[in-house]
């Protein structure tokens, strides 16, 4: 993956602490600290509803977890105006890959609404509410925000068994928009009045898998626009956001920290299930085509 030097970057679509309620404190569950067990809401949306809704979601703290700690001000990305400035300061990646996956859902979406991106260390306070880094990466619905501790690439990922590198944080992030665009379409709601369930054909899993989709249509369009930020996508940035679909699947993640796999407890997809995804979105490069909620499209193959 390539940054064009010339395209200028907008970091006024980095969020500063918490979508515009930085500083503020929002309980949830009554808790002084409140974790959650990565392999429960890997790259999930809205925690707050998964932490309210049962406590399953709370664990055992995670060495390394210090709640309370401060989201990093957008001050952070504030000298971010060209691709060339990721040479000279590599945190403005993030501000590239959150414009790229906004102009294109700009096009495609018509009455898209942008959304945040958050870049936080240890803990932050939401919309959502009060969430840390060992949540993963999430989608708030109430503000609208997508939140990440971006030591999540470097080393909760990597844990993971996935290579990483620039297209895997990249599909990640474009992931997390896919609930931008679920939340705006009217799914988000949808599934979570269904319930919060579980299981290789659930809604919950399909709505996951629509997000994998999406992400592979960005990256599709990102890879046919020279003139974006983004200037080139090869061959082996897909394989490596293929790789990194691969070790975020419920059973790659349930086997290596478990030794069992329990398909009825999924809630995110099979490591086949989310490469499919994600491969179909980069293959088609139609957001139509992610037909996840299709009666049979998780068995068709
Ligand atoms: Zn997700």
């Amino acid at each position: 993956m390539q940054f064009n030097p010339n395209a200028s970057l907008d970091p006024s679509q980095m969020g500063g602490g918490g979508g515009g309620r930085r500083g503020g404190t929002i309980a949830v569950g009554g808790g002084a600290s409140i974790v959650v067990l990565i392999l429960a809401v890997i790259f999930g949306f809205n925690p707050a509803e998964l932490l309210a809704a049962s406590d399953p979601y709370h664990a055992e703290t995670r060495a390394g977890s210090q709640p309370g700690g401060l989201a990093q001000s957008d001050t952070r990305f504030a000298g971010c105006r060209t691709g060339a400035d990721i040479a000279q300061n590599p945190d403005c990646r993030w501000v590239a890959y959150t414009n790229s996956i906004q102009a294109y859902w700009g096009q495609v979406l018509s009455g898209y609404r942008p959304a945040k991106t958050v870049v936080f260390s240890g803990a932050v306070s939401t919309g959502c509410g009060q969430a840390s880094s060992d949540l993963g990466p999430f989608y708030c619905p109430a503000d609208e925000t997508v939140y990440f501790d971006d030591s999540f690439f470097e080393l909760m990922l990597p844990r993971m068994g996935a290579k990483g590198g620039l297209a895997a944080e990249a599909y990640v992030v474009a992931h997390e928009y896919g609930h931008h665009i679920q939340n705006l379409t009217g799914m988000m709601a949808k599934v979570q009045s269904a319930g919060n369930q579980s299981g290789p054909d659930s809604p919950q899993v399909r709505l996951e898998l629509q997000a994998d989709c999406y992400a592979g249509t960005w990256i599709a369009y990102a890879a046919n626009d020279p003139n974006g930020i983004i200037k080139e996508v090869n061959r082996s940035d897909l394989y490596t956001a293929l790789d990194a679909a691969q070790a975020v699947g419920d059973d790659h993640i349930q086997k290596t920290q478990t030794g069992r796999i329990r398909p009825e407890s999924w809630t995110h997809g099979s490591s086949e299930q989310r490469r499919y995804w994600l491969n179909r979105g980069f293959s088609t490069g139609d957001p139509n085509q992610c037909t996840t909620f299709a009666a049979d499209a998780l068995t068709r193959r």
